[in-house]
């Protein structure tokens, strides 16, 4: 009496794998009785449908679908990575745009710093030259007053000198 390795059936006369040794009835062994006589010696290297067809693609464990979709997602990113490297590469740019900007500021910065330089001292010249107009204001002041007593003086020599010729 044996059992049959598919569906646990008790017969008496089967079929045995010549691989995995298991024994099968007829039915489940895909054969009739009359068809496994004729077999003859290759009895001996009957295979049961297992064996025959070892199946080839095992089971996928758990850890590899979560590796295969980290890889579908990695891949999935790599599609995007184009656009990644052509946004940095924009980055970069603008950035050394504004590194020349930077530079250009410096410029303009130091300009303005040699302008206020200069301004200062313009307005150091233009307050002496204040100083040095209100002095010859002053000079100017003195002068015409002594002109007037010049002429005055001159007016009284001359009439006096009249005075002399009239007489
Ligand atoms: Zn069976
Ligand atoms: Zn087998």
């Amino acid at each position: 009496m044996y059992k049959c390795n598919r569906c646990n059936t008790e017969f008496l006369d089967g079929v045995q794998c010549s691989v995995c040794l298991n024994r099968y009835d007829f039915p489940c062994a895909g054969i009739t009785e009359a068809g496994y006589r004729k077999l003859g010696d290759r009895k001996l290297t009957w295979k049961c449908s297992v064996c025959k067809n070892p199946s080839p693609t095992p089971r996928k464990s758990p850890e590899l679908e979560s590796v295969l979709t980290e890889i579908k997602f990695m891949s999935a990113q790599l599609t995007i990575l184009p656009g990644l490297v052509e946004s940095v590469k924009k980055i970069q740019e603008e950035l050394s745009e504004l590194k020349s900007i930077k530079a250009e500021l410096a410029d303009v910065k130091s300009s303005v710093a040699s302008m206020h330089q200069s301004m200062s001292s313009i307005t150091d010249k233009v307050a002496k030259l204040d100083s040095e107009v209100q002095s010859l204001h002053s000079f100017k002041e003195q002068f015409t007053s002594l002109q007037k007593t010049c002429t005055w003086d001159v007016w009284s020599d001359e009439r006096v000198n009249d005075l002399w010729n009239l007489s």
